[in-house]
């Protein structure tokens, strides 16, 4: 069955969710969001708005039967970015840009110094804040893309590791995040042994603070990751899982990965985190 059969089916298999359906503005009630055939949440947390529009991909969202979070990059001007969010008002520009479109309202934080430029009021305006672990301190601790080429990494992939899960650690245990995006993501110069640099030990370091600082961990879509090994023992731990493409239009929504993953993992509604009325733990 295509991924398309499976959404619409289950979309339409809510029932309820129908009545008010993803356009009206403040449905925010859980009958209000699509579900798989399994009652999983069909959101996607991982949307970026850059080369499109907000309501063009508010229109795909209703397409495809998958309600989006939207995340823009925040922090200071340092992060480079096609658009950064660095202050309240700009903060507020884009929360009021995804008010009444039937979207959760995000930011990807950067870096460690991000909430540092924005009040907690502002920063109540969003649904939820998620980040990832792929800026890591490069020479001199500056700020540096571990994805681009220009990235001086480590050549012992056992220190490097050593040092990345630390930067877990540090995001997980002292950021008011609500989600880490990209979990288990590797650099390409180590990706392939992505098997035996993520032992047990490493994994369990990682997923004990999620367990800790109560975050949800994403599973990503794109990068096909946590891997089964990771996601079992994030299981056991008792974490809750999100599901993100890190999509740029129009590749946002697609969630095989994180439905089978899902599925594979027995996970149940109960498993998910979404959103909470209260609003982003870092405005609270
Ligand atoms: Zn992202």
């Amino acid at each position: 069955m295509s991924h398309e059969g499976m959404t619409r089916r289950g979309f339409l298999g809510a029932g309820a969710a129908l009545a008010c359906g993803l356009t009206a503005a403040g449905c925010a009630t859980r009958g209000d969001i699509p579900a798989s055939p399994e009652g999983l949440p069909l959101v996607d947390l991982h949307v970026h708005p850059d080369k499109s529009t907000v309501d063009a991909i508010v229109a795909l969202s209703k397409e495809k039967g998958v309600k989006f979070g939207m995340v823009e990059h925040a922090g200071t001007k340092e992060n480079v970015y096609p658009r950064v969010l660095s202050n309240d008002e700009e903060l507020l520009s884009w929360t009021s840009e995804l008010e009444g479109k039937g979207v959760y309202k995000g930011v990807q934080a950067e870096w460690l110094d991000w909430s540092g430029c924005f009040s907690k009021k502002a920063l109540a305006t969003l649904d939820y804040v998620l980040t990832d672990t792929m800026t890591f301190p490069g020479p001199g601790g500056k700020r540096m893309k571990l994805w681009e080429k220009e990235a001086v990494i480590e050549d012992s992939a056992d220190l490097f590791m050593d040092d990345y899960v630390d930067w877990h650690l540090q995001i997980l245990n002292e950021q008011p995040i609500d989600v880490l995006a990209n979990v288990s993501w590797l650099p390409g110069k180590f990706a392939k042994s992505y098997a035996t640099l993520w032992t047990q030990r490493r994994i369990e370091k990682v997923v004990g603070a999620f367990v800790q600082q109560g975050i949800s961990m994403e599973i990503s879509s794109s990068f096909m990751l946590p891997e089964l090994r990771f996601l079992r023992v994030a299981k056991a731990g008792g974490v809750k899982f999100c599901f993100g493409s890190n999509g740029r239009y129009p590749n946002m929504g697609k969630l095989d990965y994180s439905l089978q993953m899902a599925r594979e993992l027995g996970l149940k509604r109960k498993d998910m985190w979404l959103p909470k009325k209260n609003g982003a733990r870092a405005g609270r």
